[in-house]
C-alpha cells in the first residue's frame, strides 16, 4: 500500500506571524483520524518556526527548495545539513516556478535529488508539462524527459524516499484544473514509466501527488482516481479550511 500525502506548498507568502495563525489554525481543527500524510513547505525563514510548532503533531514539515551543495561559499543559498539541522527531512525539488523563473535545469535537479538523498531527506519531485507542450501532444514525452533527466538515476533502494508530482504547468495558480480523467492518464503513465525502468513492484509503491489549483470543491473526484495518491496543493494550502477540507477529501 502507498502513501496517501497531501501537501501544501506556501510559496513565497507568510511572513512569522501569519505562518504561527496559519499553523494554529491548522493545528486546532485538525483531527488525525484517516490514513493521509499531511505535508506543509513554509518559506526557509519559517520552517524552523513551523517545524517546532509541529512537533507533537503528526503533520511534517518540508522545504521548498535548497542547494545542491554541501555547506561553504554560497552566498544566499540553503544546504540540505542545514534543512536537516533543524528537523526537516522533506524537499520540494523541480517545481515547475524553480525551472521556469530560476532556471533550474534536469541537470542541476538531479545534483540536488543526490545531495537530498544523501542526506537521507524524502524528495517530492515535480513533474509537468507547459500548455504548448500539451498542445503539441508533447505532455508524456516532456515528463517523461523530466522524470528520466532528473531521478532515474537514483538506486532501487533510494525510491522509498520518492514522491512525484504531477503539476501541468498550465493548471499552477490558474484556476484551472486538469480533469481527473487527464490527472489519471498521466499519472497511469508515470507509475508506467517507472516499472519499465524499475520494475511494476517498485512502482506500485512510488506515490504520485496530482497539483494545479487543487480545491476542497474539486479534490475528492481527482483523489479518487486509482493512480492519484494525493496533492500538492498551493492557493488553497493558505488557508486552514480549505487546507484540511482537501485533506479531508480522501
Ligand atoms: P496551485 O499550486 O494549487 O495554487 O495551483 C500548486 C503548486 O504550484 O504546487
Amino acid at each position: 500500500m502507498r502513501d496517501k500525502i497531501v501537501a501544501g506548498n506556501w510559496k513565497m507568502n507568510n511572513d512569522l506571524a501569519q505562518t504561527e495563525d496559519l499553523l494554529s489554525n491548522i493545528k486546532k481543527s485538525y483531527k488525525k483520524d484517516q490514513d493521509v500524510r499531511v505535508i506543509v513547505a513554509p518559506s526557509f525563514t519559517n520552517l524552523h518556526h513551523a517545524f517546532e510548532s509541529l512537533r507533537d503533531s503528526s503533520i511534517d514539515v518540508a522545504a521548498q527548495n535548497m542547494n545542491e551543495n554541501s555547506d561553504g561559499a554560497y552566498t544566499g543559498e540553503v544546504s540540505a545539513s542545514m534543512l536537516t539541522s533543524i528537523g526537516v527531512k522533506t524537499v520540494i525539488l523541480g517545481h515547475s516556478e524553480r525551472r521556469a523563473i530560476f532556471k533550474e535545469t534536469d541537470a542541476l535537479l538531479a545534483k540536488k535529488v543526490d545531495a537530498a538523498l544523501e542526506n537521507d531527506m524524502e524528495v517530492i519531485f515535480c513533474c509537468g508539462e507547459e500548455l504548448n507542450e500539451r498542445k503539441a501532444e508533447k505532455h508524456f514525452d516532456v515528463v517523461k524527459s523530466q522524470l528520466e533527466k532528473g531521478i532515474f538515476h537514483v538506486s532501487e533502494g533510494q525510491w522509498n524516499k520518492i514522491v512525484i508530482a504531477y503539476e501541468p504547468v498550465w493548471a499552477i495558480g490558474t484556476g484551472e484544473t486538469a480533469s481527473p480523467e487527464q490527472a489519471q492518464e498521466m499519472h497511469a503513465f508515470i507509475r508506467k514509466t517507472i516499472a519499465e525502468k524499475f520494475g511494476s513492484e517498485l512502482a506500485n509503491n512510488v506515490a504520485i501527488l496530482y497539483g494545479g489549483s487543487v480545491k476542497p470543491g474539486n479534490a475528492q473526484e481527482i483523489f479518487a482516481k486509482e493512480d492519484v495518491d494525493g496533492g500538492l496543493i498551493g492557493g488553497a494550502s493558505l488557508k486552514a479550511e480549505d487546507f484540511l477540507a482537501i485533506v479531508e477529501a480522501f
